[in-house]
């Protein structure tokens, strides 16, 4: 522990995700114990560049490591802290979270550090195979709901919504208690329960801030608009390319296209347009989604009793391992990955589709800054080829965006953000325009309480930029 810090002193410190949306990882130390949130990596950097500032901090001190979902931001530098740093602490996820983790970072792994486009020297790997298999052993899994004590620091994991598994953490020490979004959301979907406010008020409370005081359609206003322009497409002859991540909103993705295809299988239904879901992981991930039923929401849960059939198993969507097995003839609607168009299967298709003006490039992610996703929205009239950046594609093909991200908007948040009743709020996840509007419109609403002990207090700090909070003594239960 730092010296100057008093025994009073909450320290918080972002050594990613703060003023930016990527490699999520928070420090929190109070009393003399050291919590690690989240181990992510930057989407739009590659190798060491992509890391948190794990420089910064000496890891040797971190007694608990909580990793909210599995997400790349949030999850695929876990197996370096564990394998390549001085880090020693324990790790803790959710039995889904597990359990897709380790066949996302097998596939991160292979795509990062062995494939022919390897961009990476060698050196410049972050882990091996050999690495990930020994890290995975010494996670430790928790169920949702039940309080877990390491030396005195008590954590509790709730539904976060946002992708199967995904989790949010109150955590207590000294009777201080910090909530931990991750990322979250409020809005009901087909397939996940949403976000739950835990039953005891917390002090600190760290939350995402994607979307900023950005809006969002009401979902079922989002899912016509997806289908309606996704079947004008095909009907034109037409070919849809919607990058997803592999695992997670890809499957509510399909959950949509299945039901439309059988409402209208008249038209598109029997290899008339067929769907695919593109992805290395595929039928492994599917089979995960298969198994975690009972952690869904009580509508896919009453499908799955009611019909005797499980509603991950599609009759509409067919699996491809590779480009190889596609034989492009005529309209098709593809989920390829990655999502954000960085390399991979999805990245060989736009190059291929973008040049015909009938075909669709449809975005229903959140892109990071700096990534192929984030660019072609500003729809360009060429863009590079991902494996020799001097020759340019033309880009014709029409390009959308429809969110199923799965963030909460403004309005979720601040309702969340209310429930809460923290006095200390610390913005992470979100880029810092976005982020400061939040702040901005936070401060605002709880203007009324300043200069009263239930001022509330809105920090937005960057990267290696300590916030320090004075609790004093042991807090009093409110
Ligand atoms: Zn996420």
């Amino acid at each position: 522990m730092s010296s100057q810090l008093s025994n009073t002193s909450f320290k918080f410190i972002a050594l990613g995700a703060g003023n930016e949306v990527g490699r999520s990882c928070h420090i929190l130390s109070y009393k003399g114990k050291t919590i690690m949130l989240d181990a992510g990596v930057h989407p739009a950097y590659q190798g060491m560049a992509s890391l948190p500032f794990y420089d910064d901090y000496d890891l040797s001190t971190v007694d608990i490591l909580l990793i909210s979902h599995f997400h790349l931001d949030h999850a695929a530098s876990l197996p370096y802290v564990m394998q390549r740093t001085n880090f020693k602490g324990r790790v803790f996820m959710t039995h889904p979270t597990k359990a897709i983790y380790r066949w996302l970072l097998r596939d991160f792994v292979r795509v990062t550090s062995i494939g022919e486009n390897s961009i990476l020297d060698k050196d410049d790997n972050l882990y091996t195979d050999e690495d990930l298999v020994e890290s995975f052993d010494k996670i430790e899994t928790i169920d949702f709901h039940s309080t877990v004590d390491v030396n005195g620091i008590k954590f509790t994991a709730f539904h976060a919504g946002h992708v199967l598994g995904a989790a949010m953490f109150q955590i207590e020490i000294a009777g201080l208690k910090v909530l931990f979004t991750g990322d979250y959301s409020r809005e009901l979907d087909r397939h996940l329960n949403s976000a739950e406010v835990p039953p005891l008020p917390s002090d600190v409370l760290i939350v995402e801030s994607t979307f900023g005081t950005a809006t969002h359609e009401p979902r079922l206003n989002r899912e016509k608009k997806l289908t309606q322009i996704i079947h004008s497409t095909v009907a034109k002859g037409g070919r849809v390319l919607m990058p997803v991540f592999a695992l997670g909103r890809a499957q509510e993705l399909m959950l949509i296209l299945e039901e439309y295809w059988t409402q209208h299988a008249e038209e598109l239904a029997g290899n008339q347009v067929p769907i695919y879901y593109a992805s290395d992981l595929a039928r492994k991930c599917m089979n995960v989604f298969q198994t975690y039923v009972n952690m869904m929401n009580d509508d896919i849960r009453k499908k799955f009793r009611d019909s005797q059939t499980n509603p991950f198993i599609f009759k509409h969507i067919s699996y491809l391992k590779n480009l190889d097995e596609f034989q492009d003839f005529g309209p098709s609607v593809m989920l390829a990955s990655p999502g954000m168009l960085q390399s991979g299967i999805s990245r060989d298709l736009l190059e291929k589709w973008c040049p015909e003006e009938k075909n669709l490039v449809l975005i229903t992610g959140y892109s990071v800054e700096g990534t192929m996703a984030k660019y072609i929205m500003l729809e360009p009239d060429t863009i590079p080829s991902v494996n020799n950046p001097d020759i340019t594609i033309p880009r014709r093909c029409q390009v959308d965006e429809i969110s199923f991200a799965a963030h909460v908007d403004f309005q979720e948040n601040l309702e969340f953000i209310e429930k809460i009743n923290a006095t200390n709020i610390i913005l992470v996840h979100g880029e810092s325009n976005p982020m400061g509007r939040l702040k901005s419109a936070l401060l605002s609403n709880f203007a009324s309480l300043k200069g009263t002990p239930e001022e509330v207090h809105v920090y937005n700090p960057r990267n290696s930029v300590d916030v320090v909070l004075e609790y004093k003594g042991v807090k009093v239960a409110k």
